[in-house]
């Protein structure tokens, strides 16, 4: 039986995507639903609650919920842990969600590293992995490199693959929602576009949910990090290329065929270089690891004397040298700056985001790059929007796309009906 909640849905955190097996659908966030799945959704939300307080949030009758509790105490997610307050007469016993009782991986391929989470369902980090491999021209190597992680994860805790609920995974390309086994031949064109990662399926048999991973980490942001909070956020990761994911009214905005966030291909003037795309004046060719090892070519004969003046492949090294004042560097930071300001002024002019967060690859973001980004941007975005978007870097860092992975892979898992259910087994509940 299903009881329509229309008024009574979870506000935060579940629910909002409704991923089906390796990708996800669109809902209407007041479908109905079954009732013992709003009660589960609740006492998630407040982790430890009484019966009473249930049947006061959701307006149900108190034996309902008594019945519904009665089937819910034998999956697993939920215990009685005590007596509680009273207000008058007999304590109630307290009800507490089970964060440890399952786990959830979440896997970030990107361009030039694989990492992995290992998440508790109520958000807290057992484990994390990572490793830099050549993602870009090795897909076999590269999913089983995902495998190794995954079980490495798994083993830092006990009955890890028992336990194991879902997967989620961040692609370092655009998701088409109609053909999630899609991966763009433009960005990674060794893996012939197709990412075969449905092997994760067969091999933990459990739902795999798939997405961006600048779109995955404005959601770990949103949820966990730096822009808890805010309902209209962007967060921009500078990485190999350059990438953004948008949460709007407090859901991750996908647009209509799922592309959207593509700002490493904002036009931003300077278009000597022919972008990866097709086009010039792209903001990804002035902007992340790739234009940047590009440029340190450029800029070698002018400042024969830098650190870089050898040229470099390694992020870490851009950045150690800039922490060291060395000017070749520094000169780097500040056009990097400029046309990241550009772009994002557009942007914060268009759709005035509560917060931007500065995320990806960069460790020394906050010195070199944060300052004259919110410079450039109060000179450039319009009076009343820049006031009200504050930017920021971002509070997860290296781990936000692996741990946004592993949130969509929980709250898919969560929208799907019965998820709480062991196999085999029927709960009987019944209507208010
Ligand atoms: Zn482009």
């Amino acid at each position: 039986m299903t009881l329509d909640v229309k008024n009574q849905a979870p506000t935060s955190g579940v629910g909002y995507v409704q991923p089906n097996f390796f990708g996800y659908r669109k809902v209407d966030r007041w479908e109905a639903r079954p009732l013992a799945d709003s009660v589960l959704h609740l006492i998630w939300r407040e982790h430890q609650i009484s019966r009473a307080e249930i049947a006061r949030q959701i307006g149900l009758s108190r034996s309902t919920v008594t019945e519904v509790i009665r089937d819910l105490l034998l999956t697993g997610y939920v215990k009685e842990v005590g007596a509680g307050i009273s207000s008058g007469g007999r304590k109630p016993i307290v009800l507490e969600f089970q964060n440890d009782h399952k786990v959830i991986l979440g896997v970030d391929i990107g361009a030039t590293h694989v990492s992995a989470s290992l998440m508790n369902l109520g958000g807290e980090l057992l484990a994390f992995e990572k490793r830099s491999h050549s993602v870009r021209s090795d897909p076999e190597g590269t999913r089983s490199l995902v495998f190794q992680l995954c079980d490495t994860c798994l083993n830092t805790i006990e009955d890890g693959n028992q336990r194991l609920l879902s997967i989620g995974i961040a692609l370092p390309s655009p998701v088409d929602p109609d053909h999630p086994e899609w991966i763009s031949e433009v960005v990674i064109p060794a893996w012939q576009g197709k990412n075969e990662l449905d092997i994760l399926h067969s091999h933990y048999g459990v739902p795999v949910y798939v997405d961006n991973d600048a779109n995955l980490g404005a959601l770990a942001e949103n949820r966990w990090g730096a822009g808890r909070g805010y309902e209209d956020l962007t967060y921009v990761k500078i990485g190999y290329g350059i990438g953004a994911g948008f949460v709007l009214n407090g859901e991750v905005y996908r647009g209509s065929t799922g592309i959207a966030g593509e700002m490493g291909h904002m036009p931003v003037g300077g278009g000597e270089t022919l972008c990866e795309c097709g086009l010039t004046d792209c903001l990804t060719t002035h902007v992340g690891g790739k234009a940047m090892f590009a440029r340190i070519s450029e800029l070698a004969e002018k400042y024969p004397h830098s650190l870089l003046a050898r040229g470099t492949s390694n992020l870490e090294e851009i950045e150690l040298a800039a922490h060291a004042n060395d000017e070749l560097a520094l000169q780097l930071y500040q056009e990097m700056a400029d046309y990241l300001s550009t772009a994002i002024s557009g942007w914060i002019n268009m759709m005035n985001p509560g917060r931007i967060i500065l995320g990806g690859a960069m460790k020394q973001l906050q010195n070199r790059l944060l300052a004259p980004v919110q410079e450039k941007i109060k000179a450039c975005s319009i009076v009343g929007s820049v006031p009200n978007t504050d930017i920021q870097t971002s509070e997860l860092g290296h781990k936000a796309e692996s741990i946004g992975a592993a949130t969509l892979a929980l709250e898919g898992v969560f929208a799907e009906p019965g998820f709480y259910r062991n196999k085999g087994e029927t709960l009987h509940v019944s209507s208010a």
